[in-house]
């Protein structure tokens, strides 16, 4: 959000957008890498060009709560790879999420939305947004004819996410905006799950699109961040609102975050991959119930996934015989794969939704949005594929001897 002119690469792929969009200014004492300014302040040689840079009329800082020059090229490159006109930075996926929706909200709006968004998506809708008296309808997430009912009684805000988180439910974006857009509705995607390589919402029709940058963008689990691209009118507004409210997102974590994405091209490539071909393996053993993965053709929405997106990213789960004493079993018998919370890393992270993102819910709600109790949710990293198949062959065989 500056004065600056930005180039748009326009006809550049999405590697090149990756290593060099947002890195095109001044080299600053030469180095050709983005320095790290942790400079709270930008000083003036005199007031007119401070009043200048503090209007809008001359590029510049003024306060690193506002811009800073090292966030302002992560936003840059981000609002590239997603082909927006404008983008702006969070300290984590949830302050851009949560400041979106406060900026685009008011007491009497009502938002539709999907049961299966992010644990503290959810939160927001069923605990926050309602004491602002903001009403909240939350549909089946698969169910686009309930979704374009509801919508079309009037809402202000059409709230999606996909694929999602655990099971990789697909939401259809160009059906779903068209609706809303009938009702003048604002509509927001969380894509972090598919990340810009696999998917781009604003060209399905969305207004805005958010990433939580702490997973597939940094992809090294060493920076929390988030990120919102759309036009520059809501852009302005909710980079307004974040400023005032003073969700910033830290140089240094500018700068992992920006490392991070100068691979996302070679990495997503190797994760989408890797996902592939470990849901078609898991799909052939014994002790496994259900592949959730939308790149396979046994997948619900398998058709609609091959519409809206390129590739079908590095996250699948699955559910275990046995349930969650299984997955107990099975889960620590792995080489490859971190027990962890996080996703979207170079390393394989594994987790049971049971006791992670799902732990408050009780049996019966986990039951109703469709979770099986010995579900695993595997994101994959850049290993080698055969590595990942081999270790995972050799938990499920071990698990099934230990388990009788
Ligand atoms: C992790 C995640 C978020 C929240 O991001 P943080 O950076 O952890 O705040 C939001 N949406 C999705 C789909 C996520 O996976």
């Amino acid at each position: 959000m500056s004065a600056e002119k930005k180039r748009e690469y326009q006809g550049a792929g999405t590697g090149t957008r990756a290593v060099w969009a947002g890195e095109e200014g001044p080299l600053w004492q030469r180095a050709t890498q983005v320095p790290v300014v942790l400079s709270v302040g930008y000083g003036y040689h005199d007031v007119e060009e401070w009043y200048g840079v503090a209007t809008g009329q001359r590029p510049g800082h003024i306060y690193s709560r506002n811009t800073n020059p090292t966030v302002a090229v992560f936003e840059e490159k981000v609002r590239l790879l997603e082909g927006a006109e404008a983008a702006t930075s969070f300290p984590s996926g949830m302050a851009a999420i949560s400041n979106t929706l406060h900026t685009l909200l008011a007491p009497g709006d009502r938002v539709v939305s999907v049961k299966d968004t992010y644990g503290g998506t959810t939160k927001l809708f069923l605990e926050f947004l309602p004491r602002l008296k903001v009403r909240v309808t939350l549909c089946e997430t698969t169910d686009s004819e309930e979704i374009e009912g509801e919508v079309a009684k009037g809402c202000s805000l059409l709230y999606l996410e996909t694929p999602t988180n655990p099971t990789l439910k697909v939401v259809d974006i160009v059906r779903l905006a068209r609706a809303a857009h009938q009702v003048g509705a604002t509509v927001v995607v969380d894509s972090t799950i598919a990340t810009p390589v696999n998917q781009n919402p604003l060209s399905l029709g969305a207004d805005l699109v958010v990433h939580s940058a702490t997973k597939f963008l940094g992809g090294h689990a060493d920076a929390l961040g988030g990120v919102v691209c759309g036009p520059p009118e809501l852009i302005e507004r909710i980079f307004h609102y974040r400023e005032i409210n003073g969700a910033a997102l830290e140089p240094m974590s500018a700068y992992l975050l920006l490392r991070g994405l100068k691979t996302l091209h070679l990495r997503i490539r190797q994760q989408n991959e890797n996902a592939l071909q470990v849901a078609r393996f898991l799909q052939t053993h014994p002790l496994v119930e259900t592949v959730y993965y939308p790149g396979l053709e046994t997948h619900a929405q398998h058709e609609l996934a091959k519409r809206q997106m390129r590739a079908f990213g590095g996250m699948l789960s699955f559910a275990l015989k046995g349930g969650f004493e299984t997955a107990c079993i099975f889960l620590p018998k792995l080489k490859y794969a971190h027990r962890a919370a996080n996703l979207g890393a170079v390393e394989t992270t594994i987790a049971v939704p049971r006791t992670s993102s799902h732990v408050e819910c009780t049996l019966e709600e986990r039951r109703a949005m469709g979770i099986p109790e010995g579900l695993v949710r595997y994101s994959a990293g850049i290993e080698e594929g055969t590595d990942l198949i081999a270790d995972l062959q050799q938990a499920l065989e071990a698990t099934l001897s230990a388990a009788g």
